[in-house]
C-alpha cells in the first residue's frame, strides 16, 4: 500500500505501517484513556499500542491460513481504520475463502478469552490501571470479532457468506448477492457514523468501493466460465447456419477466447482487483 513501510518480518510476512498510523496513534491512545477514565495516559498508550498487535494478529490468522493453503501473501499493513492482508489472488475455491476468512476471527476470540482471563489475575496483584487496560483489550477484540463477523462484504463475515453462498448458486450470484447486502451494511455504517464517529464513515466509505471493485473482478472472472462461448463467434458457422460447436470443441475455443486482447472495462477490472483479507 503507497505510503507506508516496514516494521517487522514475522514469519517471512512483511508488516507495514501506514504513515497515518503513526500520525492518528497519539489521538487514538488519548481517546482511549478518556474512555477507559483512567488519568495515566501511559496507560491510553499501552492499549493504543495492544489494540493494533491485537489487529496485527487477526491479520496474521487471515495470512498464515492462506499461505498454508497455497496463496502467498504479499504484506500486511496496518492503517488508522484497521489492518489488511495483501494476498497474492482471493481464493476462488469457497472451502479456501472460508477457511482463510474465519482464521482471523478466531485469532480475535482467542485474545478476548486470554485477556478476559488475564484481568482479574493482574487486578489481585493490585495494579488496577493494568487490569482495566487488559479488560479493555478484551473488550476490544470482542467487538473485532463482531464487527468483522457481520455479513457486510469484503469483511470477514460477507466473505464467510459469499463462499456459502457460492456453493449453492455458484460465485458470481453469491458475490452478487454479497455485494447487496455489504452496501446496505455499508449505507448503515456510514449513517450511524456521521452522528457517532466519523471513522465509521470513512469505513463505510471504503467498504462500498472494495465491494465494487470485487465484484467487477468476479463478473471479469466468471462470465467467460458460465458461458463458454460468450466473447467469440466461429465465422463459418454464421455461414453454415449452425449452433455452436459441440463439446470437444470448447477446449480450442476457450484457447482462442483466453488470447484475445481483454476489454477495456476488463483491464480496468484488473488494475482495481483488491486481493486483500480485512
Ligand atoms: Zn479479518
Amino acid at each position: 500500500m503507497f505510503g507506508s513501510f516496514q516494521i517487522a518480518r514475522p514469519y517471512g510476512i512483511p508488516l507495514k505501517l501506514h504513515w497515518t498510523l503513526v500520525l492518528f496513534l497519539p489521538y487514538i491512545a488519548l481517546r482511549l484513556t478518556r474512555g477507559m477514565g483512567i488519568d495515566s495516559t501511559f496507560w491510553g498508550w499501552v492499549v493504543a499500542l495492544g489494540l493494533f498487535l491485537s489487529v496485527a494478529l487477526h491479520e496474521f490468522g487471515h495470512a498464515l491460513v492462506a499461505r498454508g493453503r497455497g496463496y502467498p501473501v504479499r504484506d500486511i499493513v496496518l492503517t488508522p481504520i484497521g489492518g489488511v492482508a495483501f494476498l497474492s489472488r482471493i481464493p476462488r475455491n469457497p472451502n479456501d475463502e472460508l477457511i482463510i476468512a474465519i482464521a482471523g476471527p478466531l485469532v480475535s476470540v482467542a485474545l478476548w478469552i486470554g485477556f478476559l482471563l488475564l484481568a482479574p489475575l493482574i487486578s489481585s496483584l493490585n495494579m488496577p490501571n493494568f487490569a482495566m487496560s487488559v479488560l479493555f483489550l478484551g473488550y476490544i477484540n470482542a467487538s473485532l470479532v463482531i464487527f468483522n463477523l457481520l455479513p457486510c462484504f469484503p469483511m470477514d463475515g460477507g466473505r464467510i457468506f459469499r463462499a456459502w453462498q457460492s456453493k449453492r448458486v455458484g460465485r458470481l450470484k453469491a458475490t452478487q448477492r454479497a455485494v447487496t447486502l455489504g452496501k446496505f451494511f455499508a449505507t448503515l455504517f456510514a449513517i450511524v457514523g456521521i452522528f457517532y464517529n466519523l471513522f465509521l464513515v470513512i469505513i463505510a466509505f471504503m467498504m462500498w468501493q472494495m465491494a465494487a471493485a470485487e465484484y467487477r473482478v468476479v463478473q471479469m472472472q466468471e462470465r467467460p466460465r458460465q458461458n463458454p462461448f460468450s466473447g467469440f463467434v466461429d465465422p463459418l458457422s454464421i455461414f453454415r447456419g449452425q449452433p455452436p460447436p459441440p463439446v470437444h470443441n470448447r477446449r480450442k475455443l476457450l484457447m482462442l477466447k483466453s488470447a484475445r486482447r481483454p476489454t477495456k472495462s476488463e483491464r480496468r477490472a484488473q488494475r482495481t482487483e483488491t486481493p486483500v483479507m480485512r
